[in-house]
């Protein structure tokens, strides 16, 4: 899961609760191990599934970074696994690894540079401490010196009867501009134009030549700025097309900067705004841009590097020779973040729920397709994707270089199954048809279907089922349950009971983090049976009449849908 994942503020429960896996070793016998659901697991999938998180998540595997050794041994197992399902090969030249070609930043903080020029006075921010530069991966040096102008959200939606940038003159100038969307948008639509790319490209339509993001103390609270100062040196990727250009870069800005919160009040000196004052207005939907009387200076210097990745890419062939050629496809990011930060003495950020989880159930997803008598009449896809956490990029290339067209795509990204449960939770479905398929493959096997428990979280733009969307194909992001299984009512409320409390107790302590492995008390009896739903799902869709359609008026059908109904299948 992406690091956008915790987008709102909403606190989590006051709850003190003890460690996940000592919490009561009574109910979970094994808890002492620190591998609660080890004991319990007889179900020949579940144990699969195990295996192979044990596999992905494993130390030796140094946490899967995309353009690491450690990431090319997950990959290799990946392959491996394919192969012996027998899956037919589907990346490039008639191997299993399509090739994802990217592009690697890196800050150099040596010539970053931001002034506040204003009448005979200038005011010089301190890089990591008051601003970051990004990475440009267009130009290795950049400056300007322009004017600056406010453009509150820099969130252009006519079609939403919302234009921060109505009677602001942008052209030729920096943009100051705050994070966000308003809030009447509903949860997607505000995702979708919060998102910093989407921000980028209305802010160069508008002719900016220069961005500068402020960060507003709720901003802070979700991402401390001194975390992101720490991380400067991080590198960022982009995809690299055939000139060795970034693709999807916006290269109009010549450069893009991010003040904290505490430096912000410095680049409206004199406008008679305070930037708490504007954080407000935001929040109240009352929010508008102005012109500020200052001139920015700014500067950037950028370590350009190109790198390799790639997805592992299987297929099973549909059953009948017509339908075939389209593909429902099982996607999971096979990344996570690698080495970092000591924590508790382990630097490994081992993603297990993060996702060898996903990948796992894919697997098995796999497993269960290809050993039925029949295959379902369309093709299915299993894609292992990389370079998630930096951003959708392995999605993107292979959604955009598919091996043949795609019909829908099921995403699995940290399913968070730390607590029994009998349900699932499909995000995004609600979009197009796949909402009564998916409801039809749940009520055949008994299992309940939820409503997105943190729908301000809008996660559907925020994984890798976006690129895909993006694309034109209708995807859901099948998500873990919420409902407590039968077996736990009665019995105490908790952590290892309550599935919402496990998962917000995940989210604050180890998403992200060195703990998220394998000694958490995941439920891989849960797991198999999103593989089971996922194999009675790909059967529904591969074998129905019509592929998937994004229902009628819908938001992202209409911004994206068309596009791709209107492209001949061969070239999408
Ligand atoms: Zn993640």
């Amino acid at each position: 899961m992406s690091p956008m994942r915790l987008l709102s503020a909403r606190p989590l429960l006051a709850l003190s609760l003890c460690a996940l896996v000592a919490c009561h070793p009574a109910s979970t016998p094994a808890a002492a191990t620190g591998d609660a659901a080890r004991a319990a697991v007889t179900d020949p999938a579940a144990l699969r599934i195990q295996a192979d998180v044990r596999t992905l998540a494993d130390d030796a595997m140094q946490g899967r970074e995309t353009g690491t050794p450690g990431f090319e041994r997950a990959a290799d197992a990946v392959v491996a696994r394919f192969r012996a399902l027998g899956l037919q090969p589907a990346g490039d030249g008639g191997g299993y690894s399509q090739r994802v070609p990217l592009l690697r930043a890196t800050r150099i903080a040596d010539g970053a540079r931001l002034q506040v020029v204003r009448r005979d006075r200038t005011i010089t921010l301190r890089f990591r401490d008051h601003f970051l530069t990004e990475p440009n991966v267009d130009a290795t040096s950049t400056q300007l010196r322009a004017p600056a102008v406010f453009v509150a959200q820099g969130v252009s939606a006519p079609d939403l009867g919302h234009d921060d940038f109505a009677g602001l003159d942008v052209r030729g100038k920096v943009a100051v501009v705050l994070g966000g969307a308003p809030a009447t948008f509903g949860d997607d639509r505000r995702a979708f134009h919060a998102s910093r790319g989407e921000k980028l490209r209305a802010l160069a339509a508008h002719g900016a030549i220069g961005a500068v993001f402020v960060d507003t103390a709720q901003d802070e609270a979700n991402a401390p700025w001194a975390a992101q100062a720490a991380n400067w040196d991080r590198p960022q990727l982009r995809l690299r097309d055939a000139d060795g250009h970034g693709i999807d870069t916006v290269p109009q800005l010549r450069v893009v900067a991010r003040v904290s919160a505490a430096a912000a009040d410095l680049l409206f000196d004199g406008s008679g705004h305070t930037a708490a004052e504007l954080a407000r207005d935001a929040q109240a939907g009352r929010l508008r841009g102005f012109a500020l009387p200052v001139t920015l200076s700014l500067a950037q210097r950028t370590q350009v590097a190109a790198l390799d990745s790639r997805n592992l890419v299987a297929r099973l062939p549909g059953s009948d020779p017509e339908l075939a050629r389209e593909a429902i496809v099982f996607s999971a990011h096979l990344d996570h973040l690698g080495i970092g930060p000591a924590v508790d003495g382990d630097t490994i950020r081992n993603g297990a729920l993060d996702n060898a989880l996903g990948v796992a159930i894919v697997l098995e997803t796999a497993r269960e397709l290809h050993d039925a008598r029949v295959a379902p009449k369309r093709s299915t896809l299993f894609v292992a994707l990389t370079a998630e956490e930096q951003g959708l990029l392995g999605a993107q290339w292979f959604a955009t270089h598919p091996p043949q067209p795609l019909a829908a795509d099921i995403n699995l990204d940290m399913p968070m199954l730390l607590a029994p449960t009998r349900d699932v939770v499909p995000i995004g479905a609600a979009h197009s048809s796949l909402q009564q398929s998916l409801q039809q493959a749940a009520t055949a096997l008994r299992i309940g279907v939820s409503a997105d428990p943190f729908p301000e979280e809008a996660v559907f733009v925020r994984s890798d089922q976006f690129a895909f969307v993006r694309a034109g194909v209708p995807a859901l992001y099948l998500d873990g349950g919420i409902v407590p299984a039968a077996a736990s009512v009665g019995k105490r409320a908790d952590a290892a009971t309550v599935p919402r409390l496990a998962q917000r107790e995940f989210l604050r302590r180890c998403y992200h983090q060195p703990c998220d492995d394998i000694r958490q008390p995941i439920q891989y009896p849960d797991a198999a049976r999103m593989a089971a739903l996922n194999a009675r799902l790909a059967r529904l869709l591969g074998d129905a009449a019509r592929p998937p359609r994004w229902n009628a008026g819908d938001f992202f059908g209409a911004r994206f849908g068309a596009a791709a109904a209107s492209t001949p299948a061969a070239s999408r």
